[in-house]
């Protein structure tokens, strides 16, 4: 097949645009559609500095790459989870990747910043891994920013990412996550603003970018992501879409269009009812925030034992 855009021999068909692209053009391609949402959804104003949340997947890697040439000040955030050689080796590869672009990587890691890791600490608090994984990013990703004046703060999360999630959610009609479900999260009081900028991409595209572009990037799952009902659900859509192109893309960024405002006012009603956490400051609906009680429940140390030194988690901006 030919490129869409320059007649070239191609080297990516792309079904749901019933397209296919050189390597010049395909890029171009996957710079457009972040360039798109960004301005689409009023993301970054002019002169933002970014955290891009990097897990040294292809998803994170190729963001960040993409909001560099797009000419944004973005830097990275690495969280250590301390899941055994999976996060030493995407640890590496967020460094490398930094290294090569001569960009600023902040790190934080959980064993010994916070004093805990992910299989431990889920253990501990008796919580499933990627719920108190999930719980722990959001925590610090928002503590790093603000900590490090940025008001934004951009994740990788994919179109097969939204479409999965939003499935979860359809299916169990969980009214106040459909309500918060957006590419964008305001920022203020003790909240930097969440962004998505990837959810114009596939994982393909994603993977393809990295490919094409010569980005290494960690290709071995979360081994805590075994059973995760997310991978079922994009195996479900994956089906859908193979069926039929473009379903995927309808779902989700038409559940944008037609379906969120629907579900926001929830939402917006959840946030106004948030109070400073009593031993960090994070904004929290009860006393103390659930990250404090899951790291309270990972480092408490076992009966007869000599407690460990507590450690001090900043209070926000
Ligand atoms: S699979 Fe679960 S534990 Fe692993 S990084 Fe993802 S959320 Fe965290
Ligand atoms: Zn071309
Ligand atoms: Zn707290």
């Amino acid at each position: 097949m030919r490129c869409r855009r320059c007649r070239a021999p191609s080297v990516i068909e792309l079904r749901r645009h019933n397209a296919a692209f050189c390597r010049p053009c395909f890029l171009i391609h996957c710079r457009d559609q972040v360039a798109r949402t960004i301005e689409e959804h009023h993301m970054v104003e002019p002169g933002e500095r970014v955290l891009v949340a990097v897990s040294g997947g292809k998803d994170s890697l190729a963001l960040w790459d993409i909001l560099l040439d797009l000419g944004y000040p973005a830097d990275g955030l690495y969280l250590g989870l301390g899941i055994g050689d999976y996060s030493d080796e995407s640890g590496r590869y967020a460094r490398d990747y930094a290294s090569s672009r001569g960009a600023r990587l902040v790190e934080v890691d959980l064993p010994t910043d916070v004093g805990f890791d992910i299989p431990g600490g889920a253990a501990a608090a008796r919580r499933v891994p990627c719920s108190a994984c999930g719980l722990s990013k959001r925590h610090l990703f928002n503590r790093a920013a603000v900590e490090g004046g940025y008001p934004v703060v951009a994740t990788g999360h994919n179109l097969d990412d939204e479409a999965a999630v939003l499935l979860g959610n359809v299916l169990r009609w969980s009214t106040d996550y459909l309500g918060r479900q957006t590419p964008v999260l305001p920022g203020g009081d003790g909240f930097a603003r969440k962004i998505k900028p990837l959810i114009r991409l596939g994982e393909r595209e994603t993977a393809a970018y990295c490919v094409l572009t010569g980005i290494d990037y960690v290709v071995e799952e979360c081994p805590m992501a075994v059973g995760n009902k997310h991978l079922g659900y994009k195996a479900a859509l994956n089906a859908i879409e193979d069926a039929s192109p473009g379903s995927k893309a309808a779902f989700y960024l038409g559940f944008l269009q037609r379906g969120l405002a629907h579900f926001a006012p929830e939402a917006a009603a959840d946030r106004q009812s948030l109070s400073p956490c009593a031993s960090c400051g994070s904004p929290t609906t009860g006393d103390v925030c659930a990250f404090c009680r899951l790291t309270e429940a990972a480092t408490r140390p076992p009966q007869g034992a000599k407690p460990a030194p507590r450690r001090r988690t900043a209070p926000p901006r």
